[in-house]
């Protein structure tokens, strides 16, 4: 499995293209160009590897995540998932977009809602999906046992959380899919969040300030 990070639009929120290397079917993550030049980076990158993009999935349908799935759509001819409680966000994405100064093309509805017992094989390995609520009612945690990562959106941060004051936002709910999340994996599998640079799941759990008394509880 290779994985490629690209931090794009004025929100640097990263990307993910996660993929097989010897079938080199692909997956790509939350894709958000915007400026002309990461188009032109994503598109090189899909064609110079002859990647075969597969699948798109957006971790949650906040702006700086969908903005790009018109043009990966097009690009790629892939179906786009994500969770329906993050949809409405689709609809109002043009109008967000106009707040921040930015013009984006109208979003298409994903084209598969994801359910979180959903399987997706990528090659000769496996993304499961978790429902991890919080920063969005929507938000996704995708992780993959055989690589031992985690694509979890804007859930946990290094050193930090997402946050909460949002629509659908709710700092509780966040707290309990991060442990939903922190017990369903060892800690030596890395985590990689929407925004920053990656981290692993033993330095959240052990040094995050955010998420102290998170365990132990119960
Ligand atoms: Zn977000």
């Amino acid at each position: 499995m290779e994985i490629i990070r690209l931090p794009l639009n004025p929100f640097q929120m990263n990307c993910y293209i996660c993929y097989d290397k010897s079938t080199l079917d692909c997956f790509i993550f939350d894709p958000g160009v915007y400026y002309k030049e990461e188009k032109e980076k994503l598109k090189n990158i899909i064609e110079s590897k002859t990647l075969k993009v597969k699948k798109i999935f957006n971790t949650h349908g906040h702006l700086d995540h969908i903005l790009g799935n018109e043009y990966a759509i097009k690009l790629t001819g892939a179906p786009v998932y994500a969770h329906e409680s993050d949809i409405y966000f689709f609809d109002n994405a043009v109008e967000q977009a106009r707040l921040f100064n930015i013009e984006i093309d109208v979003p298409s509805q994903p084209d598969k809602l994801i359910s979180v017992d959903d399987v997706y094989n990528l090659g000769e390995s496996t993304f499961r999906i978790l429902h991890t609520p919080g920063h969005s009612d929507g938000s996704l945690s995708f992780i993959n046992d055989e690589n031992k990562f985690i694509i979890c959106g804007d859930l946990v941060f290094q050193g930090s959380v997402g946050r909460t004051d949002l629509p659908g936002g709710n700092m509780e709910l966040l707290l309990d899919s991060v442990k939903k999340l922190f017990n369903s994996v060892d800690d030596d599998y890395t985590l990689l969040p929407g925004h920053m640079s990656e981290t692993t799941v033993g330095n959240e759990r052990n040094y995050n300030q955010f998420l102290i008394g998170l365990y132990g509880k119960d």
